[in-house]
């Protein structure tokens, strides 16, 4: 299984350079990557019975060729076929050897899709085989298998190579899971689903094969954790932090208001883990505006308070920036030394800041990836903390840890992963809810308008800034693209200022801004000298300032859910009534019903489980978020129980000691591989 691919028959060294750009380095990579999907050749159709866009596979005779020059560069030649009672015609672009390898008598089966022009069908083939043995052909007949592929590997070529490494080493197939534990859920042996997801003998089997290896698959992710966890548990004692709470009740009282239930009790879980002697590892949930930083200034403290030094990344410089003034406001009637570090600190403070986190002047820093550079260290780095983790990737996550020896760990996340998810997400993460909103506060009154009615909202925004009020207008999302995300923000700040609003002081926030700029756009906002905020999307996340009442997204059918509602939480900060408007293209009629969750809707979670239904758990985290694991064939919220079975699995086997016994070797060593492969 071991054996380096280039030396698996069909595959050579060009080839084998080819699978490597596709992850395959050995036989056993090759049969793990499994087929994205199989068309069924069994039926082989009558020509008379062929419905044009479907794609069929057909056994049929060559009677005669015709070759025409369509344009220049675009030859076809046509075949007349026979089933032996219909005709039809099956087509090949530029390929007029064809004629001379199937001539007039061949016996070939034709796989493409149909079309009809004249009463008789025609096949634009895509692939084809002379055709006079029945059914022993790896290409027809059956449940064909379709690859992920590169360029220069065509999907014929990788079924007889798939099929020639199945046979070669099946023989060597070490089982992972013993015969008892098979027998308890029916499982089939490893190399019959090995064999049955390339080349399944029917649904029944192809099934099977799924079955068994989507549960070894988790099983081994949930191994993968579990055993971490274990190991660290087990290694080393982490941080016990002082019980003393004068420094962090002191702080308490001091906030005009008093806390929520859930940040109490929250406060009270964190609390208990740090001042247990074992790791934190801990996931704060909560939805947009339930007061997470406030937990986190609490812990933070509570670490500075007994001698160690926290730690506080974002991902943003707009949002680090606001955190820092939050944490300065708060906490300098304790006067603590607060820092704040991201990429535009100029060289000369860097040179200060690094200083003092080595000497442990600094108590508090908080900042963003430049956290995690390389020069930064710290003297006693007891407690780290990340916000919106899910911006963050696992890598990360670990790499802030690291700076400490084995600090506590909170990450907080609002982007409202259903429960169950995440589970999947932050398998090897407690998790505390704030599943309470400070009081007062009502839910944003949120309405879907078409281009042409956007009027409505502009009218609005104006009485609201006359009342003193503010609001955010954000620009349609452009995927990949800054640039021209900032050129539409910068038209659109201008079109407001000259036409819809001039009398009202209009500011302007993209990416594209040196962060001294964007920093003094959002201070000149807060300070409510800016009224109406034009943004693009740098503001989705963290930005608390709880006069505006009014968030305006353009294109809002180019965002997910999740997205949508993270904006909308910047709106819904205080006792004021705030508004939502979700503008969308006329007549768009599939994207309103989508965003009608959002009208409906004000609970995070509820609204990520749509989000999860309507575009699934990639789409949900989105492209430029990270975090989600990678299966092979496991998909969520699909697989959720075989999740679940196997974790309780994975714990019964580490804590029951049969993990350690030679029937479980195999598995172990995976779950070890596994563990180096994430970086854990
Ligand atoms: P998020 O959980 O989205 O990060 P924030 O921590 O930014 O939320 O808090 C949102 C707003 O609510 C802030 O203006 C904060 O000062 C305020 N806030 C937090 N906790 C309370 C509370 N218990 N009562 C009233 N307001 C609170
Ligand atoms: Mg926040």
């Amino acid at each position: 299984m071991n054996r380096p691919i280039a030396q698996v028959k069909y595959v050579g060294h060009k080839k084998a350079i080819k699978l490597s750009h596709l992850g395959i380095h050995t036989t056993r990579d090759l049969l793990y990557h499994f087929p994205r999907r199989y068309e069924d050749r069994r039926q082989l159709k009558p020509l008379n019975q062929l419905v044009p866009g479907e794609t069929v596979t057909v056994r049929v005779m060559v009677v005669s060729w015709e070759q025409r020059e369509l344009r220049p560069n675009l030859v076809l030649v046509r075949a007349e076929v026979s089933d032996g009672h219909h005709r039809g015609y099956a087509l090949w672009f530029n390929q007029p050897y064809i004629k001379r390898r199937l001539p007039p008598g061949s016996l070939v089966l034709l796989t493409g899709k149909v079309s009809r022009r004249s009463i008789f069908p025609e096949i634009q083939v895509e692939e084809y085989e002379l055709g006079d043995s029945e059914g022993s052909s790896l290409n027809t007949g059956y449940l064909v298998p379709f690859y992920p592929s590169t360029a220069g590997l065509t999907q014929q070529w990788f079924r007889k190579v798939v099929f020639q490494a199945l046979s070669e080493s099946l023989p060597f197939v070490e089982e992972t899971l013993p015969l008892k534990w098979r027998e308890r859920y029916r499982l089939v042996p490893l190399s019959k689903a090995l064999k049955d997801i390339h080349f399944p003998a029917d649904e029944e089997a192809l099934r099977q094969a799924r079955r068994r290896l989507i549960y070894e698959e988790l099983l081994i992710w949930e191994l993968a954790l579990a055993l971490h966890n274990h190991k660290r548990r087990m290694v080393a004692p982490g941080i016990a932090h002082s019980r003393d709470n004068t420094l962090v009740e002191r702080f308490l009282r001091s906030l005009p208001f008093s806390l929520t239930k859930a940040q109490e009790r929250v406060i009270q879980e964190i609390f208990a883990d740090m001042e247990a002697p074992r790791p934190m590892a801990r996931l704060l949930q909560g939805d947009v505006g339930s007061g997470k930083t406030i937990v986190a200034a609490a812990a933070l403290l509570k670490a500075a308070a007994g001698g160690w030094q926290g730690a506080l990344m974002v991902p943003t410089e707009v949002l680090a920036e606001q955190h820092f003034l939050t944490f300065k406001r708060l906490l300098a009637p304790l006067s603590l030394p607060i820092a704040l570090l991201t990429g535009s600190t100029s060289r000369k403070d860097r040179e200060k800041i690094l200083l003092g986190l080595e000497d442990g002047y600094i108590s508090i820093i908080i900042g963003t990836h430049a956290l995690i550079q390389q020069d930064v260290n710290f003297k006693a780095l007891g407690l780290a903390v990340i916000d919106e983790q899910h911006r963050f990737g696992v890598r990360q996550r670990a790499e802030l840890s690291s700076k400490g020896f084995l600090p506590d760990l909170l990450v907080m996340t609002a982007t409202p992963i259903p429960r169950t998810l995440a589970l999947v997400a932050y398998g090897d993460l407690d998790v505390s809810l704030l599943d309470e909103l400070p009081p007062g506060r009502k839910p944003v009154l949120t309405y879907v308008l078409s281009e042409s009615q956007r009027q409505q909202a502009y009218r609005l925004i104006a009485r609201e800034v006359l009342a003193g009020r503010q609001a955010y207008i954000v620009c349609p999302l452009i995927e990949e693209s800054e640039v021209l995300e900032a050129a539409a923000a910068t038209a659109k700040a201008q079109e407001l200022q000259t036409k819809v609003f001039p009398g009202f002081r209009i500011g302007l926030l993209h990416g594209r801004m040196r962060p001294a700029e964007k920093e003094e756009i959002m201070e000149r906002f807060r300070q409510g000298e800016i009224q109406i905020l034009v943004s693009t999307t740098v503001i989705e996340v963290g930005v608390d300032i709880p006069n505006a009442t009014v968030m305006m997204i353009e294109g809002a059918e180019r965002y997910g859910l999740a997205q949508l509602h993270q904006l909308r939480g910047r709106v819904a900060r205080s006792y004021y009534q705030a508004y939502c408007f979700l503008v969308t293209r006329n007549n768009d009629v599939e994207a309103k019903r989508r965003l009608k969750v959002l009208v409906e809707n004000h609970d995070g979670f509820a609204i990520a489980e749509a989000d999860l239904k309507l575009r699934g758990p990639g789409e949900l985290f989105g492209t430029r978020q990270h975090g989600w694991p990678e299966f092979r064939l496991a998909e969520f919220p699909r697989d959720l129980k075989v999740l679940e079975q196997a974790r309780k699995d994975a714990h019964f086997l580490i804590s029951s000691g049969y993990l350690d016994q030679p029937e479980f070797a195999v598995l172990k060593a995976l779950a070890e591989s596994k563990i180096q492969q994430l970086k854990l």
